[in-house]
């Protein structure tokens, strides 16, 4: 690629309940640095929150917040991601149930989007801990929905998570 390739900023939510979760998130920041015109830029500590929805008695997940910068457009960053998403094995049988990988794009530089296959900003990254305290850490400005993430963090305080 062309060293004037426009880069643009991402935030990509990262959540794992199964198998060695550490492992897939490690696995998964390494595989987007590699993706073409991509590099990681900051990676939020990791958190440990309680599963919101799906079947009852799930495993806790572990959760982080990277920034990248990228050339991809947010469709092609999507289907990276799922190809990620796939090589650690996650399967799709059960809606909000335990996955061994799960990767959102929240925000991407300059889109908005409603089409259900790629909402932009992702439509329930506000509203859950385990993404706006991760993104407090690495992007503290980062507005989302036009409120801040400090706006977010307050309404999202009565759900349950911890540093790791
Ligand atoms: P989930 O199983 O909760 O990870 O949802 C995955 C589906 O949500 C995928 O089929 C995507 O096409 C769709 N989707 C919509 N907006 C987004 C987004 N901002 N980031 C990731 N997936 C999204």
């Amino acid at each position: 690629m062309s060293a004037t390739t426009h880069r643009y900023r991402a935030y990509i939510a990262l959540g794992s309940n199964q198998g060695v979760s550490a492992e897939a998130l490690n696995g998964a920041l390494t595989e987007l640095d590699a993706l073409a015109e991509t590099q990681v830029q900051k990676v939020s500590p990791w958190y440990r929150s309680a599963a919101i929805g799906g079947p009852a008695n799930q495993p806790d997940f572990l959760n982080a917040v990277c920034e990248i910068a990228t050339g991809l457009e947010p469709q092609p960053l999507l289907q990276a991601l799922h190809r990620i998403e796939h090589h650690f094995g996650r399967e799709r049988q059960v809606r909000w149930g335990p996955r061994t990988l799960d990767l959102d794009i929240v925000w991407y530089e300059g889109v908005t989007s409603t089409a259900p296959e790629l909402t932009l900003p992702h439509p329930r990254a506000h509203e859950r801990a385990f993404v706006v305290r991760p993104l407090m850490d690495i992007a503290p400005d980062l507005t989302l929905h036009g409120e801040t993430i400090s706006h977010w963090l307050k309404q999202t305080e009565n759900q349950s998570i911890s540093r790791r």
